[in-house]
């Protein structure tokens, strides 16, 4: 099984991804913990030069494709083949809200390169089964943000930017409603977890 977990910077996912590794893992589940941009030593690389220094969209978005086609044959596709679980801490739906709503390149390209880089091999795309989007307002998020984390958006983009970031993951998730779980993270932590829970596990907390 291949899980996701797309929002915002801030959106508070970090901790609800590790308690339902430990969750999953209680139940006897083989899981991989992985992330995106990033999940290789090729595509970490890749991860720091991106973060690094400013570059065109179009360039940001080859260098997380790149990253991912890497991360998906090398560390992904495996660990499904040997029936692991995989949850990766975002996934392709980030490139199209960052390099396309965010940056505002075009989202028909970042689709040909998805077809490219996610081919499976037998006419479909390497897709999670399910991805849980933590959605809540730029604003919150800014004033969530944790002192410790790697230079990131946040340090050179503004609350305008993070509200295009959320359009292009509101529009990601009305294209692919199967998919997509939305979970209201602008809510108590046990709340959010609660509704993670019932996201992957289709059944309410005990
Ligand atoms: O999710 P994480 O905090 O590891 O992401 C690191 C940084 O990369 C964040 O600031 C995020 O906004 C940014 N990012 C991006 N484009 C992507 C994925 C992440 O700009 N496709």
């Amino acid at each position: 099984r291949f899980i996701s977990f797309e929002g915002i910077d801030g959106a508070g996912k970090s901790s609800h991804i590790d308690a339902l590794a430990a969750a999953l893992r209680a139940q006897g589940h083989t899981v991989l913990l992985t992330r995106e941009p990033g999940g290789t030593p090729l595509a970490e690389q890749l991860r720091s030069l991106f973060l690094q220094q400013p570059m065109d969209a179009l360039t940001e978005a080859l260098l997380v494709f790149a990253g991912r086609r890497d991360h998906l044959r090398t560390v992904i596709q495996p660990a499904l083949a040997a029936g692991q679980v995989v949850l990766c801490d975002r996934f392709t739906d980030a490139t199209f809200a960052y390099q396309g709503g965010g940056r505002g390149f075009d989202a028909t390209v970042l689709a040909q390169l998805e077809t490219w880089v996610q081919a499976d091999g037998a006419g479909g795309l390497v897709q999670p089964d399910l991805t849980v989007w933590f959605d809540l307002p730029p604003a919150v998020a800014a004033q969530r943000r944790a002192a410790a984390r790697d230079a990131d958006r946040l340090e050179r983009e503004d609350l305008a930017f993070f509200d295009r970031v959320r359009a292009g993951y509101a529009r990601r998730a009305e294209a692919d409603a199967q998919r997509f779980v939305r979970i209201d993270a602008d809510q108590p932590r046990d709340v959010v977890w609660a509704a993670v829970h019932q996201a992957v596990f289709g059944r309410p907390l005990a």
